[in-house]
């Protein structure tokens, strides 16, 4: 069942992987099946370069597994994305990366202000979530209040969550996430430590596509 939503998960969860987003089976991946309301989503413990869409798992919003083909488990994070789509009924996918300059910024605690444009695509500011065990209730819960003010958000000593209209929405949102963490380090850094200027989100808001363009 869901076929074209597994290969679709499956897709983005190896293009993360090569594009250095989460290596070593870490990080996973999930939609959510606007009709069933089901939700796709990727395995525990399987390297991504073996990884098929075959390994996909349906499970329901309660963490009941639906369907599964081969002998794998849902990823053990999987509170984390059902509480992320009850926080946000608009969003229907949800991606989880330990993405390097981003889990640095979560591992100290600190939330990365929008420095860049790309910041407007997330929301703004990328909240921490306060810290809790992986796989556990408390992480899931510390997701809520964060996740209600933006599309993205560090998660302490841990890592990145980004959550989307779809999987390729919420996977850019990922990389711009990464993006504007590694300019906000290499500019603290520049600035010995001093933080850089905010783009404030007023400013951010403003942006519209420039009307001297003339479109046929
Ligand atoms: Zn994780």
């Amino acid at each position: 069942m869901l076929e074209n939503l597994k290969k679709e998960v499956t897709k983005i969860a190896k293009k993360a992987d090569i594009e250095g987003l989460c290596k070593h089976k870490s990080g996973n991946f999930s939609i959510r099946d606007k009709e069933t309301g089901y939700i796709v989503v990727t395995p525990s413990g399987v390297a991504r370069e073996d990884l098929t869409y075959n390994d996909i798992c349906v499970v329901d919003m309660n963490a009941n597994v639906i369907e599964i083909n081969n002998s794998v488990k849902p990823t053990s994070e999987l509170l984390m994305h059902i509480y992320a789509y009850k926080t946000r009924p608009d969003v229907y996918a949800v991606v989880h990366t330990h993405s390097r300059f981003a889990t640095s910024f979560a591992v100290l605690n600190k939330e990365i202000p929008p420095i860049i444009y790309e910041a407007v695509y997330y929301g703004g500011i990328i909240p921490v979530a306060p810290y809790g065990r992986p796989g556990t209730k408390a992480l899931a819960e510390n997701i809520i209040e964060p996740l209600k003010k933006s599309d993205a958000c560090l998660m302490q000593s841990h890592g990145v969550i980004t959550v989307g209209s779809d999987i390729k929405d919420a996977y850019l949102k990922a990389n711009y996430v990464e993006e504007v963490a590694e300019v906000y380090y290499r500019t603290l850094s520049m600035n010995g430590g001093k933080e850089p200027p905010i783009l404030p989100m007023t400013e951010l808001k403003k942006w519209q596509y420039p009307s001297y363009i003339k479109l046929k």
